[in-house]
């Protein structure tokens, strides 16, 4: 059967959507002219995020609107309105000034969904630090990685993350200055507690002048070879932040926001804090992870109206069935928004049945810091389709040139790598230290993306997959050398490659093949000991769900492991180029 979209009544809508006329918005549109829809410093002293996600709105009638509400994990509950939003930010920003952190020095954040991250990102940026949140589901190695390549100063973490995670690492990070702990307890050693600093700190903090270009957040994101690369953003963003949340989130005055990425990942910042703190709306904060029935009935009794999650998380929805839905009053919904992978056509589909509404799949990534593809409220939604680029974005279709230059695809439905113009203002500014891996991004005007697609007749974009080995698992991107590091460190293993193997639930699960050392023999048990070995180092998240055994792996001429013929024998695929392929036992 023919798939019939439910017809968009958009007359007949309370909150008119704020993009409906997308030609004229798109032709018409110009990011300075965005830039003035928010306020700036006073006096002209700038542009800083954290003003126009709290200060302003703490100063005009505004100031006791929920700003963040927290669903604790234990059945706990918080409100915090913006004006003690803005007073707990001006405490943690006076008290990292107390601490003799100046502009620019990098605070990161190792904690759960829970109030104090949120505190802790914006108060940094009051002081012009450098926030960088990590997952709390990392392991060791990437948090010592990642702190060390960020020159971390300020760590705000838990005492059982510090136990587990940091303090076995902690002397390898020469840059860390400070250790918070958020929860209170006896003395821990070179660690302070957050109530401590925060007491002894003003509620009272003027934003000193921003320059817009000044750097404001720190995501890393991985890429098939190398370490992990510190993606830099500026308080500039914010014009990004704030003009998605209009046109792609469609946020309206009095909505009741929930976006369900965890800010370790950059849209649980640019989308989790950022955007709808922006636009004054009542941001929910649900520190639980995923679980269909307790999502629904958050869903229903805070009334949330605008909704921002991710395909597995759907995926996981679809297989209890649209039947598991019915017994919640969603009556508030009016706007449920997709990111992070492809959403499959069954997903939009399915989503019209359970829900009444569709999933509106949008696209970005760490680099471009903000939406830039997307499907609208008020537009057809093309199930499969990540929609169409945001007004001030120019995307096409490219193909690489020998001499490195790109030429654009104008035929419909032929695939190539995914460009977008650069010189919108939330696109990274550099890779930390890593100016050679920043400049490969670019080709001429072209910022190129990494991913392969299609534009459709009608302009709407199809992603097709990922031009580089990088993994996609449960929205979380695993650069298959962090994995192939951490198993090369157990002494069974002389070589390890990794890859992406299609899941239905995940998209991709991570499973690694590697080859034994002399001495050691495969088994059962030592598939467990690499896997308990993976998992401790890496965390659950970036660890291996599998792993198998080879004499040998596959081998470029130049001794690099070919992770494209791993995959392609995984799934029974046509092996390709084998042209460079120097050595090889199955
Ligand atoms: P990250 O930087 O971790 O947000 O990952 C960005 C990558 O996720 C993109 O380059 C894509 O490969 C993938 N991705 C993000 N959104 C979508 C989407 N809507 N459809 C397909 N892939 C997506």
């Amino acid at each position: 059967m023919a798939y019939q979209p439910i017809p968009k009544d958009i007359a007949n809508l309370r909150w008119p959507p704020n993009l409906v006329d997308y030609a004229t918005v798109r032709s018409q549109f110009d990011w300075a002219a965005a830039g003035r829809l928010l306020a700036g410093l006073p006096n002209g002293g700038g542009l800083n995020i954290a003003h126009e996600a709290v200060d302003r709105h703490a100063s005009s009638p505004r100031a006791s609107r929920v700003a963040l509400r927290w669903l604790g994990k234990n059945g706990e509950r918080r409100d915090i309105t913006y004006c003690d939003l803005a007073g707990e930010t001006n405490r943690f920003a006076n008290a990292l000034r107390g601490l003799g952190i100046g502009a620019g020095g990098r605070v990161f954040v190792l904690l759960g969904r829970v109030p104090e991250l949120y505190i802790a990102v914006l108060g940094a940026l009051k002081a012009k630090c450098v926030a960088a949140p990590l997952f709390s589901a990392f392991g060791p190695e990437p948090i010592a990685t990642r702190l060390a390549i960020g020159d971390g100063e300020v760590l705000v973490t838990t005492e059982a993350l510090y136990r587990r995670k940091v303090e076995g690492i902690r002397e390898r990070l020469l840059a860390l200055r400070h250790v918070i702990l958020i929860d209170d307890g006896p003395p821990v050693a070179g660690t302070r507690r957050w109530r401590d600093v925060m007491i002894a700190a003003s509620d009272h903090f003027t934003i000193p002048p921003t320059d817009p270009e000044d750097m404001a957040l720190l995501h890393f994101t991985s890429g098939t070879t190398g370490r992990p690369k510190g993606a830099i953003h500026v308080h500039q963003a914010v014009v990004t932040h704030y003009v998605t949340g209009l046109y792609a989130l469609d946020l309206h005055d009095d909505d009741i926001f929930w976006c369900t990425a965890d800010p370790g990942w950059v849209t649980g910042t640019s989308y989790g804090i950022i955007a709808p703190l922006t636009h004054g709306v009542t941001n929910l904060v649900v520190e639980a992870e995923f679980d269909a029935p307790t999502w629904y009935g958050i869903l229903a009794n805070e009334r949330v109206t605008v909704w921002y999650t991710a395909p597995t998380a759907i995926r996981m929805m679809m297989k209890l069935g649209a039947a598991a839905v019915r017994g919640y009053d969603l009556g508030a919904l009016r706007f449920m928004a997709s990111v992070g992978e492809p959403l499959n056509p069954e997903a939009v589909v399915w989503s019209e049945d359970a829900f009444g509404r569709p999933f509106h799949d949008n696209w970005w990534q760490t680099e471009t810091g903000g939406i830039m593809i997307a499907n609208y409220l008020a537009l057809p939604v093309k199930p499969g389709s990540m929609g169409l680029p945001l007004p001030g974005i120019e995307a096409a279709i490219v193909e690489r040139q020998p001499d490195g230059s790109v030429s654009v695809v104008d035929r419909p439905m032929v695939e190539g790598e995914l460009a977008l113009k650069a010189g919108w203002p939330s696109m990274m500014r550099g890779y930390l230290h890593e100016d050679e891996r920043y400049r490969k991004c670019f080709a001429g005007p072209w910022y190129l993306t990494g991913d392969l697609a299609k534009r459709d007749g009608d302009g709407y974009f199809w992603f097709v997959g990922r031009a580089d080995d990088v993994i996609k698992s449960s929205g979380h991107l695993i650069g298959p050398f962090e994995v192939e590091s951490a198993l090369l460190e157990h002494p069974a293993v002389a070589e390890a490659g990794v890859i992406g193997k299609p899941d239905p639930m995940a998209g991709e699960i991570v499973k690694a093949f590697v080859a034994l050392n002399p001495g050691y023999a495969a088994s059962q048990a030592l598939r467990r000991d690499l896997l308990g070995h993976a998992r401790k180092r890496l965390g659950a998240v970036v660890a291996p769900k599998e792993i198998a055994f080879r004499d040998n792996l596959p081998k470029t001429r130049s001794g690099k492991i070919m992770r494209r013929l791993l995959r392609a024998r995984e799934l029974g695929l046509p092996e390709g180029d084998l042209s460079t392929l120097e050595s090889d036992e199955r």
